[in-house]
């Protein structure tokens, strides 16, 4: 199985420690692209001051393509309907993930770098998760828990608990 990167954020570091850690979780082999999701206003949202990741994605999808699975690493702070905000999202073969309630500043607090990367590895193995047939997972150290808030974001750990891994399709 292979997944394509696709960052709209120019940080070799991340991208870097992102491939890493799905590779761990799943084996899977990365690689990186360039390309950016053409016509991404499309999917703002001005009254929400938000992106609607589903229509990101779509545009994605339309724009690019792509071999087996794609994710998209983004700044955007995103939304689906029905929610305030979602770290991610992964409705197809091409998940999403939004690094703007990532940084600690977004909180208030002192930048922590390690932890944002942290962070960027868990929602990237569990977007890449749903897109390898996962569903959420009560195991609240399991990376597939969804989160509510970035708590329980740091309360997981950064790979599947044994019940999914079991029950990935490969
Ligand atoms: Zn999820
Ligand atoms: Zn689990």
């Amino acid at each position: 199985m292979m997944v394509e990167i696709f960052s709209e954020v120019e940080d070799e570091e991340l991208i870097d420690t992102i491939s890493k850690g799905l590779v761990k979780a799943y084996n899977v082999k990365v690689i990186v692209s360039r390309h950016k999701i053409g016509n991404a206003e499309r999917a703002y949202n001005s009254r929400r001051k938000q992106y609607d990741a589903g229509i990101l994605v779509n545009l994605f999808l339309n724009s690019v393509k792509i071999s087996e699975l794609a994710l998209i690493i983004t700044d955007k702070d995103l939304y689906v309907d029905g929610l305030n905000f979602v770290f991610g999202y992964a409705p197809g073969r091409a998940g999403i993930i939004s690094l703007a309630r990532l940084d600690q500043r977004f909180y208030g607090l002192p930048p922590d770098r390690r932890l944002y990367l942290e962070r960027a590895v868990k929602e990237a193995v569990h977007e890449i998760g749903h897109l390898l047939g996962l569903h959420h997972c009560r195991d609240r150290g399991c990376v597939m828990f969804f989160s509510n808030t970035i708590e329980d974001t740091d309360r997981k750990g950064s790979v599947p608990c044994e019940a999914c891994m079991s029950r990935i399709r490969v």
